[in-house]
């Protein structure tokens, strides 16, 4: 009798932009108790704008275009964002060799015959590299407002602080509050910096963050959750988020993401829209009351 009760429930998901892998889903769907929610591109829009570049012994225009050209052979929505608007402001973008991506960290590589580093504080302290204070500076004032900063290094030295901005989706902070009114506790997971992270968090409603997450790290946090004994939904959209996803007991990706994370994921929320999350615990809750 079952079968058809849940045949019915994942066909009235696809009404409502669920795309729901198999029947059994709505099992999991309706027992989780903690949703651990991506930050880029799933709680925020993932479209990262270059908003100010800092300088500190060399011009802005040679900054832009040496960072412009190695991003420039990136994916990620922060390389996009900085090859993008160098392109704009400096015209062509010399060519790179020896181009190296470090995921979650930064990129690497030779323009113009100089090796060119661009990517986050950490990873260039990691490689004996100091921060200018007036950069150092300038990376406190935007990550305490959300933002993130990838450094520019060449020559031994740091020269040059690149602030990108996200957007936070109108419909989270409201996916949330619902989430909790169901009962579950969100928590912000991402690779980006704490400030950021917890300024998001704030802005949706999470209390819970965990960041500066590496992209091999992230599916270890799901399995230490479910340790401590909860059963786990975890939302994204990125490369970086299906092993994560695959581990959770309800793996959630945007319909706006990556193949990697869509097939990775037990449901789709086609829309990319947190709120699809609360409609699918809605459903899941509704379908398998009518079979008990
Ligand atoms: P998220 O969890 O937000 O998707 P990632 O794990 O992809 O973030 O990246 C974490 C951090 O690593 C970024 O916030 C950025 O500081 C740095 N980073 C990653 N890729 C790049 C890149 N191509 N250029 C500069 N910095 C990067
Ligand atoms: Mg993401």
């Amino acid at each position: 009798a079952t079968p058809t009760a849940l045949m019915v429930g994942t066909g009235r998901g696809a009404q409502l932009g669920l795309l729901i892998r198999g029947p059994e889903v709505l099992e999991s769907t309706r027992r989780v108790d903690t949703i651990v929610l991506d930050k880029t591109g799933t709680v925020t829009e993932g479209r990262m704008r270059l908003v100010d570049v800092i300088t500190a012994d060399t011009e802005r225009a040679e900054a832009l275009r040496r960072a412009g050209a190695v991003e420039h052979a990136s994916e990620h929505p922060i390389a996009r964002a900085i090859a993008e608007a160098a392109a704009t402001e400096v015209g062509e973008l010399p060519p790179v060799v020896s181009f190296s991506n470090q995921a979650g960290r930064g990129v690497i590589g030779v323009v113009d015959g100089t090796t060119i580093h661009a990517g986050r504080a950490s990873w260039l302290m990691g490689l004996d590299l100091t921060l200018p204070a007036k950069l150092a500076a300038a990376q406190q004032d935007a990550e305490g407002a959300g933002q993130t900063v990838v450094f520019v290094a060449w020559d031994g030295r740091v020269r040059a602080a690149l602030v990108v901005a996200d957007t936070i989706k109108p419909t989270s902070a409201e996916a949330v509050a619902q989430l909790k009114k169901l009962g579950l506790t969100p928590v912000l997971l991402t690779g980006d910096n704490e400030a950021a992270a917890r300024h998001v968090a704030a802005q949706v409603g999470i209390d819970r963050v965990i960041a500066e997450v590496h992209p091999e790290d992230k599916v270890d946090v799901i399995k230490q959750l479910q340790a401590g004994g909860k059963v786990v939904a975890m939302a994204g959209d990125g490369v970086n988020d299906a092993a994560a996803l695959a581990q959770a007991d309800l793996g959630l990706a945007m319909g706006t993401g990556t193949d990697a994370a869509i097939a990775a994921a037990d449901l789709t929320l086609v829309k990319g829209d947190l709120r699809g999350a609360v409609d699918a615990i809605r459903l899941a809750r509704k379908t398998l009351a009518t079979i008990k």
